[in-house]
């Protein structure tokens, strides 16, 4: 077989692709209007097949989307930091349009009896605040959060952090491809309020249905109460310890 050289790496070698960088053999020929258009198409819709694809997986079977990735089938979905990167562009571009999380309702917060009034009120005004005007943040904060305490809470099955990373790019982000299409309906279409707590029930419920299929490798019961256990911490970290932790730093009075 005859040596090729690749134009691309000047890397030589035999067959169809390079084996250095994966141009193809034909993308050493002079250009030609049909692979163009043919390489149009197949990074625009490819992405795409493959984006909903993924999608799609995540809702019907999540557990097999994340352990496929870190078993290293790489290329079959797409890949977890461009899903969440996709998912937090959704997010901020529906919201910035339509300002679609004012409708989730906060007359009534949570409230701690030990401690006092003004930090109460100024805990109620950053559970708010994050959940509407700092969504990106407070999303960032989650998706790097989690994986910390299914680090701790599921030691025997020896992920580590990076990989738990990966689930929690992947699972967040198709959270938000529901609820930020509900909230669309439920504001611009139909102008009702949403209860936060339908709120908390799809981002738990996905949760606990993506993770339970991922740390299958567990037993039944000791899954359950692990994941449930990682579920109370997070939530008591998200609503009680970062609101007070920013009311420490910046006392918000209404
Ligand atoms: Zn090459």
């Amino acid at each position: 077989m005859t040596q090729i050289l690749c134009k691309n790496c000047e890397n030589k070698y035999q067959g169809d692709f390079c084996n250095s960088c994966g141009q193809r053999n034909i993308g050493n020929h002079r250009l030609q209007m049909n692979e163009v258009i043919a390489d149009f198409f197949d990074n625009t819709f490819n992405l795409h097949k493959g984006f909903f694809f993924t999608l799609y997986k995540l809702f019907i079977s999540p557990g097999t989307v994340a352990k496929a990735y870190i078993d290293g089938k790489r290329k079959r979905y797409t890949n977890p930091t461009r899903f969440m990167v996709i998912g937090l562009a959704f997010q901020s571009f529906i919201d910035y349009w339509f300002k679609t999380t004012e409708v989730i309702e906060h007359e009534e917060y949570y409230y701690f009896s030990f401690l006092s009034e003004a930090m109460n009120s100024s805990m109620e005004i950053w559970n708010v605040k994050l959940a509407v005007e700092y969504i990106l943040l407070s999303n960032l904060f989650m998706i790097i959060l989690l994986p910390v305490l299914l680090y701790f809470l599921f030691k025997p099955l020896k992920y580590n952090y990076t990989e738990l990373l990966s689930t929690s790019f992947y699972f967040f982000p198709a959270i938000l491809f529901i609820t930020m299409p509900f909230l669309f309906v439920t504001k611009v279409l139909l102008d009702i309020y949403v209860s936060k707590e339908v709120i908390i029930f799809i981002f738990t419920g996905y949760l606990f249905w993506s993770y339970l299929s991922f740390f299958k490798a567990m037993k039944w019961p000791q899954r359950f109460l692990r994941f449930t256990a990682v579920i109370g911490i997070f939530m008591f970290v998200r609503i009680a310890v970062l609101p007070w932790i920013l009311s420490i730093l910046y006392l918000q009075t209404s």
